[in-house]
Order: structure tokens, then C-alpha cells, then sequence
């Protein structure tokens, strides 16, 4: 396939070939610790299927795109955030620092959040 997957990190960890300390999977998506942590609790919530940005997400990915946000609210609890609160960011090409080009929700807790963000 020409899709970018070949050389997506998030699908090497999704295949096994890259290890990470996964929390959550579903038939639609998995999350796992972020490498470089940016608060007490920092994961990231990738779809199974390969987009590599918010700006290729299709209609026929709504499934999919929502099922994200139910693994959030899911994870957020098992992670005991859920009422104290957290943020979920989705990063969308090099203005807004993407770094890794396989559409993810960055799910950020356990301290207090500034606002506006950087
Ligand atoms: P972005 O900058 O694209 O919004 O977010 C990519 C995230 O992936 C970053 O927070 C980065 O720390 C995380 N990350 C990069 N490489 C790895 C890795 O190999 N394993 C894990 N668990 N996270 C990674
Ligand atoms: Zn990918």
C-alpha cells in the first residue's frame, strides 16, 4: 500500500514490531503511554486504521474517528481522572508541532492545565 503506513511508527506499534505500554484496545482503536510524558498521566489514543491527519479524515471514518473519543472517556476513568478532570488534543501538521503523522488524541491529566495553551 501507498498510504504512508509502511513508515508510520503508530503502525509499527500497532503490528507489535515496536513495543509500548499499551492501556486500552478495541476493534477500532488502541492507546498506550506517551514516550515523553508531558503530564502525571499522558496517553495517546490512535484508530487501528492509518490517517495520517485530521485533514484526511473521510466520511466514511466517523465510526472510527468517534470511537476514539469513546475509548477517552473509558480511559479516563480506569485512569481515575475522569472527575478531577483532563484534555485531549489532536495535533494537525507542523503549525500545531504533529510530529507523528498517524491521526492520535493526546489525552493529558493529573495536574492542573494551562489555557490558552502554547
Ligand atoms: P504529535 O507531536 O504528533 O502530536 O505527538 C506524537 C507523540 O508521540 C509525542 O507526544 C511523542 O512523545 C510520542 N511518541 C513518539 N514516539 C513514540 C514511541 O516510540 N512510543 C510512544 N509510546 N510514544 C511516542
Ligand atoms: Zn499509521
Amino acid at each position: 500500500m501507498a498510504d504512508g503506513s509502511q513508515d508510520c511508527l503508530f503502525c509499527k506499534i500497532l503490528a507489535g514490531e515496536i513495543p509500548a505500554d499499551i492501556v486500552y484496545e478495541s476493534d477500532t482503536a488502541i492507546a498506550f503511554r506517551d514516550i515523553k510524558p508531558q503530564a502525571p498521566t499522558h496517553l495517546v489514543i490512535i484508530p487501528r486504521r492509518h490517517i495520517a491527519t485530521i485533514n484526511d479524515i473521510g466520511d466514511t471514518d466517523q465510526a472510527i474517528v468517534g470511537s476514539l473519543f469513546s475509548a477517552t472517556s473509558a480511559i479516563a476513568r480506569k485512569e481515575g481522572i475522569a472527575d478531577d478532570g483532563y484534555r485531549v488534543v489532536m495535533n494537525c501538521n507542523a503549525a500545531a508541532g504533529q510530529t507523528v503523522f498517524h491521526i492520535h488524541l493526546h489525552m493529558l491529566g493529573g495536574r492542573a492545565l494551562g489555557w490558552p495553551p502554547g
